[in-house]
């Protein structure tokens, strides 16, 4: 007989998953036998379970401290759905309820409770928890502790005195967040010397990232969203208000389910459009940066970006809403040279003082570094977290490697059309001067008369407008905001306007070609798939159906790629979902026989 294997076990028959993934195992093992740990793990790596089986092999309650509430409650309806005793403390109950909760914890009767950090601080709760076993601390969104981080929680930073009040607790903290200095800041701030540290990969390899040019934004957006995720769920990232209300009307106009989500929406309706993208299959949810941080839906198939994020931990972040699943996703971004003049103008413009500035700038610069790459992205943006890795296969510079050219010509050329115009104009102005164009504004500044009149008329604007966008994105030009976007040359373009030094620039690629033909080549045959599309089908719509009635988001019921193998697989009976990944004791019992009738064909009339 094989050594038992306690945590296995609970992996295998609980929540119906073959094997551990990366650190899993190390880690659960380490809180398992009462050591403290901190988890660095990129997001949909797979943190959740580092605690919860820890949490059941260990004797008493697991408390969690998370900083959502919103996902609060799907986490502990997920746990339910599986069969674990799972409960919560936040403002969202009424005083009843959280007697109720706390009668369940004190009596033993809890596998997990989560409880937000300002509520776990008080004397009373403190108190609540000293009167009953725990089995250990679980600190989740820990980067909330640092005060320099986007997520800040004041609250997180009395969360020592779990210490200090229950020292033979282990603890684990976790976070998507990799930089060092919030490592490092999570470690003193929550005493946390001596825990073992677990860092994981940040790779994504589900994730492709592509960035493309940018020309109609939102015409790029949905064809794209049409060609590769129709009928998908979705985020779209835009930096205004304004910009997210006309995208989210106009992608709904054009038969896309968009909801727009930002901070000045009334808040009932802002919660239930979150809701419906939380429960729904589907949805795209056009938002600012407001939305993200409480979404933890893992079947996201793409993020889009239709404006610059300010920095590449932000992108990062981001775009790590796709594919917590595992599953294929997309990281797709527009760009263009109004993305970096608007950048450029909100640092500039900002009230911060100028050490926080100049920080602002460099994070900029590194982002437009990863836009204007001609190698591999992924190396690009792993590189800026400290990890070294070779080229991915899954990015749009690795699929269709980006022509460069000697653009020595023409950069000269349009540095020496910034300098004749006096350093007095922005891009199109200088682009209509090269190109030699006849308009009015040219007529009133009597520009047709210089030197540098239509030199360069062999290039089509969209080029120019590429050349000028990656100057600016290589510091030989700048933008000046006190002059209304004008652009002035820099010390950097000295040497190429003298000849010294050469400058490469990647070409504008057409991408669209290659997406279709990587539908097609991974498209399985006709024969097969049309019968198993029909079976999904038939599976999602009574997924959507139990989630309704049991107010549940949909993947709390069953995971697409759970269906998807039931539907590929056609069960003949429940035995045979047993090791179908996502199908673990509990819900093969709740949901086998329904299963198997919906894969063979038969509706049933209602489900229990
Ligand atoms: P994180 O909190 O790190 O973002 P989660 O804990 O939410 O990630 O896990 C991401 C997804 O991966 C979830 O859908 C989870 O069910 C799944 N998952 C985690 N561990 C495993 C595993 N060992 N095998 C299969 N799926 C897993
Ligand atoms: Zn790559």
């Amino acid at each position: 007989m094989p050594p038992a294997d306690p945590a296995l076990d609970v992996l295998r028959s609980t929540f119906g998953f073959p094997a551990f993934r990366g650190a899993q195992r190390d880690i659960i093992d380490h809180v398992t036998q009462g050591g403290d740990a901190l988890v660095l793990m990129p997001t949909g790596g797979g943190k959740s379970l580092c605690y919860q089986i820890p949490a059941l092999l260990r004797p008493g309650t697991a408390v969690v401290v998370s900083p959502l509430i919103a996902l609060m409650q799907d986490q502990v309806a997920a746990l339910t759905q599986v069969g674990i005793r799972a409960a919560f403390l936040n403002s969202t109950l009424d005083a009843q309820a959280a007697r109720e909760t706390e009668r369940a914890f004190s009596r033993g009767q809890l596998d997990l409770l989560y409880i937000a950090p300002e509520r776990l601080a008080t004397a009373r709760c403190l108190d609540l928890l000293a009167g009953a076993p725990i089995a250990l601390f679980a600190i989740d969104e820990a980067h909330c502790v640092s005060q320099w981080g986007h997520d800040f929680r004041p609250d997180y930073l009395q969360l020592s005195v779990l210490h200090e009040r229950f020292p033979d607790v282990p603890r684990i903290a976790l976070t998507a967040t990799a930089d060092p200095q919030t490592r490092a800041e999570i470690i003193t701030r929550l005493g946390l010397h001596t825990a073992r540290v677990f860092v994981s990969s940040f790779d994504r390899p589900n994730i492709r990232y592509t960035i493309i040019d940018k020309a109609d934004a939102r015409a790029q957006l949905l064809s794209f969203i049409k060609a590769e995720h129709d009928g998908e769920a979705g985020i779209v990232y835009c930096l205004s208000r304004k910009r997210v209300e006309e995208t989210a009307e106009w992608l709904a106009e054009h038969g896309v389910a968009a909801l727009p989500y930002h901070a000045g929406m009334d808040t009932a309706e802002r919660s239930a459009n979150q809701t419906r993208f939380q429960r729904e299959d589907g949805i795209v949810v056009v938002a600012t940066i407001a939305f993200g941080m409480g979404i933890d839906k893992p079947d996201v198939r793409f993020v889009a970006h239709l404006d610059l994020p300010k920095s590449i931990e932000g992108y990062y972040q981001e775009t790590g809403r796709a594919g917590r699943d595992g599953l294929p996703a997309d990281a797709w971004m527009t760009y263009g040279l109004g993305d970096v003049v608007q950048q450029r103008r909100m640092i500039d413009s900002s009230e911060a003082d100028e050490s926080y500035k100049r920080v602002s700038s460099a994070k900029l610069d590194s982002l437009l570094g990863l836009c204007e790459t001609a190698g591999c992205r992924r190396v690009l943006l792993l590189d800026y977290f400290g990890e070294a890795s070779a080229p991915c296969g899954n990015c749009d510079t690795c699929l269709t490697p980006p022509q460069t050219w000697d653009a020595s010509a023409a950069a000269q050329k349009a540095l020496s059309a910034i300098y004749r115009t006096e350093q007095r104009f922005g891009a199109m102005h200088v682009i209509d001067v090269l190109r030699g164009k006849d308009s009015e504004r040219v007529r009133r500044w009597d520009h047709q008369n210089l030197g540098v009149f239509g030199i360069g008329a062999d290039l089509p604007e969209a080029d120019w407008r590429n050349v000028f966008r990656q100057l600016v994105a290589m510091g030989l030009a700048r933008v000046d905001h006190a002059s209304y976007g004008a652009l002035r040359l820099t010390e950097a373009a000295r040497p190429v306007l003298r000849g010294e030094v050469k400058v490469e620039m990647r070409r504008a690629v057409e991408r669209k070609r290659v997406k279709a033909s990587r539908k097609r080549a991974a498209a399985v045959p006709v024969a097969e798939t049309l019968p198993d599309q029909a079976r999904l089908a038939r599976l999602k719509a009574w997924r959507l159906e139990e989630a309704r009635r049991q107010d549940v988001p949909a993947y709390v019921i069953l995971h697409d790629a759970t269906l998807a193998e039931i539907a590929r697989r056609c069960p003949t009976g429940p035995d045979e979902l047993a090791d179908i990944t996502g199908i673990g004791k509990v819900k093969l019992e709740r949901y086998g026989q329904v299963l198997v009738a919906l894969a063979n064909g038969e509706v049933p009339a209602t489900s229990t």
